[in-house]
């Protein structure tokens, strides 16, 4: 078994480092004796939507997004889209999952024009959200991050969030939802790095791009995660 993952601007897309989400794909697949490969994608690099099972962009700064948004679209876009629709699983966050949507309005500017893949807008709010954030997932599985934006993001109506909030603010701290699912496509606005954390939420996203891959549902032996579960539980007493 061989997971592909490609990771979108490494370098520009890595706000609280959230390049922590790729290492725990790639440990993950590894401590099961699976071969892994990554690939960076940056400025200037196409996308080949047959090269991949699964796809990350970090979040960034305004500034970062307004940086990479013309390549996003002039290299990317098209092949981005291709993946997307034969069941690539995206795992995007903050403002990497602002851009999945149809556009960012930021503070000042034109609206920054996303993917369009999932049916969600997203603007500037007079407020920045930071603070330790925890959310209920449909299956009652609490999931823990940290978040720092001031991006309101409202979802269309076909568009599940991956979940309620607990503590925190969530997508715009108004409707109590955090973060979006939308088939394999993953938006969230959980920093920490994400993953680590969340190791069920890991091997979910690991358990669908292979399930694409091979054409068959593919479950994952468990892991010893009892690291990961202590920091889970140390997390959820973090309070905003
Ligand atoms: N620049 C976006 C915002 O402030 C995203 C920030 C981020 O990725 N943490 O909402």
């Amino acid at each position: 078994m061989e997971l592909r993952i490609a990771h979108l601007y490494p370098e520009e897309m890595n706000m609280y480092g959230d390049r922590g989400n790729v290492l725990a794909l790639v440990r993950r697949c590894q401590w099961r004796q699976w071969s892994v490969t990554l690939t960076a994608l940056r400025v200037g690099d196409s996308v080949d939507p047959a090269a991949f099972d699964l796809i990350f962009m970090g979040g960034g700064q305004d500034s970062q997004q307004i940086k990479i948004v013309q390549d996003l679209h002039t290299h990317k876009a098209a092949g981005l889209r291709q993946a997307a629709e034969r069941g690539v699983v995206f795992l995007t966050i903050c403002g990497g999952y602002q851009l999945l949507g149809h556009y960012y309005k930021p503070h000042q500017g034109e609206n920054l024009p996303g993917l369009g893949l999932i049916d969600a807008y997203t603007v500037a709010g007079s407020q920045r959200f930071i603070g330790n954030v925890s959310i209920r997932r449909p299956d009652g599985q609490t999931v823990v991050g940290f978040e720092n934006h001031s991006g309101l993001t409202y979802l269309g109506n076909g568009v599940q969030p991956l979940g309620t909030v607990v503590d925190g603010y969530g997508n715009n701290g108004q409707d109590g939802c955090e973060g979006a699912v939308s088939g394999n496509l993953y938006g969230t606005y959980l920093h920490g790095s994400l993953l680590p954390k969340n190791p069920s939420l890991a091997d979910e996203l690991i358990e669908k791009a292979l399930s694409v891959r091979y054409g068959k549902p593919i479950a994952l032996f468990p892991l010893d995660d009892t690291l990961e579960h202590k920091a889970h539980e140390r997390a959820l007493t973090l309070k905003p």
